[in-house]
């Protein structure tokens, strides 16, 4: 991992933007040939899903849509342990989006006069569960759970096929959408399955939704960005990144997994370290080459640890640590440090804060209730992680009684007229003909 010293360096915002270790594969670089893939499914629908499928996933999938048959066998024949922990993580995800759904508010702003604010769901989401490098049963959890808390009535899923099992869904994630009630999944992975849910695809029966939600790789943020405004969609959730700040009080060994463990996801993950203690820097430093060796997956950490996105960063003082990390804004943050407390009220921007040693990233991945869905590529500046109020729309009802009317009569006829929109004053007068 390279390392970037920022001691005795006064910095400002844009300087430190420009420091921020990040990969050079950004969204931009996929754009061409998303397009054409979004372009090939709103032109061939489903044969157009069938090709991309065995030209990106190595399968050509018999159908598309995937049976009810197989959802329910998957469930049957879902590991005990696994079943377990996915009802864990659905009883307590659920449990934390209750918080995320605001409740209906009444104002009188005056008598007679009240507006309604009410929370108002989508009618139908789809929502995308990676499944390239990796398959993600609990961003089935993550995404569904947040859309049934907001009374989203209609759900399609999509996730890539997969050559292991015939061209279909991989099957724990069939089971964790059939545990959730989900009956409508769809084996098709990548920008296809972007633009299929965004524009539908009538052959195979599947509608537009409205708001498109999940992680992916490069194609799906690419793609999800591409759609925006024909449909909505959560922050771009891609490439996972960590960003620790540690100071002299904080394990090496925990330091060292935690970093290992998001590079794990992904060649073009990023995991970067944020310090002011020399002796920690080293000690990680020195520790990560055999727990890279050690790890499963060690071509793709070591790969991602040795990319532009990953350092090891020594700053003055933890004020330095959070301005840094606030100018990467990470999607995922762990703290650990002697007074967390001190240094919370610092950090702004981060898709979620993950505090202490006993708090890390996996558990939040998992189990620990919160979402894992998060804005990554330094969107956490502008943008949330996925909740129930991703699928929820602030809508406001008016109604006034014609006392509480004729009491602002006038002032409407007043600004009408100053906005050369007299046929606004009209409406008003017509209420009252015995105003004349
Ligand atoms: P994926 O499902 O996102 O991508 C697989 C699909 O990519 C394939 O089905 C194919 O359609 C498409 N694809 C592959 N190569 C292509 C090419 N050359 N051209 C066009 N399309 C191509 O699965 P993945 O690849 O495993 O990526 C999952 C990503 O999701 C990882 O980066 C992981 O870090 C991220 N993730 C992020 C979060 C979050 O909240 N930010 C959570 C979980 C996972």
């Amino acid at each position: 991992m390279t390392t970037l010293d920022l001691r005795g360096r006064e910095l400002s915002t844009a300087e430190l933007l420009a420091l921020v270790p990040r990969s050079t594969s950004d969204v931009g670089s996929a754009v061409d040939a998303v397009a054409a893939i979004i372009a090939e499914v709103r032109e061939r629908g489903e044969d157009a899903l069938l090709a991309q499928a065995e030209r990106f996933d190595g399968v050509r999938p018999t159908s598309v849509r995937v049976p009810a048959a197989a959802l329910a066998s998957a469930l049957e024949s879902l590991d005990p342990g696994v079943r377990k922990a996915l009802e864990v993580a659905i009883e307590r995800v659920r449990a934390a989006s209750a918080a995320q759904v605001p409740e209906q508010r009444i104002t009188e702003v005056a008598p007679g006069a009240r507006i309604v604010q009410r929370w108002q769901p989508v009618d139908r989401v789809g929502l995308y569960v990676p499944g390239g490098k990796a398959v993600y049963p609990s961003s089935v959890v993550m995404n569904v759970v947040a859309a049934q808390v907001a009374g989203v009535p209609s759900i399609a899923l999509a996730s890539p096929p997969q050559s292991t099992f015939g061209g279909s869904v991989h099957p724990t994630i069939l089971a964790a959408a059939a545990l959730l009630g989900v009956d409508e999944v769809y084996a098709m992975g990548g920008a296809g399955a972007i633009a299929a849910l965004a524009y539908g695809v009538t052959e195979i029966g599947l509608e537009p939704v409205q708001v498109i939600t999940g992680p992916g790789n490069l194609y799906v943020a690419t793609a999800k960005r591409a759609v925006q405004g024909v449909v909505g969609i959560d922050s771009e959730a891609g490439p996972t990144e960590i960003l620790i700040i540690a100071d002299g009080s904080a394990s090496p060994t925990l330091v060292v997994a935690d970093l290992v463990s998001q590079a794990e996801h992904d060649e073009l993950a990023g995991s970067v370290l944020v310090t002011d203690d020399e002796w920690l820097a080293e000690a990680v430093r020195s520790a990560l080459p055999a727990a890279v060796s050690a790890t499963h997956h060690h071509d793709r950490v070591a790969t991602a640890l040795d990319g532009p996105q990953s350092a090891i960063v020594l700053v003055d003082d933890l004020a330095q640590a959070a301005a840094f990390s606030n100018a990467y804004a990470p999607e995922h943050l762990e703290v650990h440090v002697r007074d967390a407390g001190g240094i919370l009220p610092l950090l702004t921007n981060a898709g979620a804060i993950f505090v202490g040693d006993h708090t890390p990233v996996s558990l939040g991945d998992y189990v620990a209730g919160s979402n894992h869905v998060l804005p990554t590529g330094g969107h956490a500046r502008f943008s949330a992680g996925l909740s129930a109020s991703t699928f929820l729309r602030p809508q406001q009802i008016v109604e006034y009684t014609r006392d509480a009317l004729a009491e602002v009569a006038e002032h409407v006829l007043q600004l009408s007229a100053a906005e050369q929109l007299p046929a606004h004053g009209d409406a008003v007068r017509a209420r009252f003909p015995e105003r004349g």
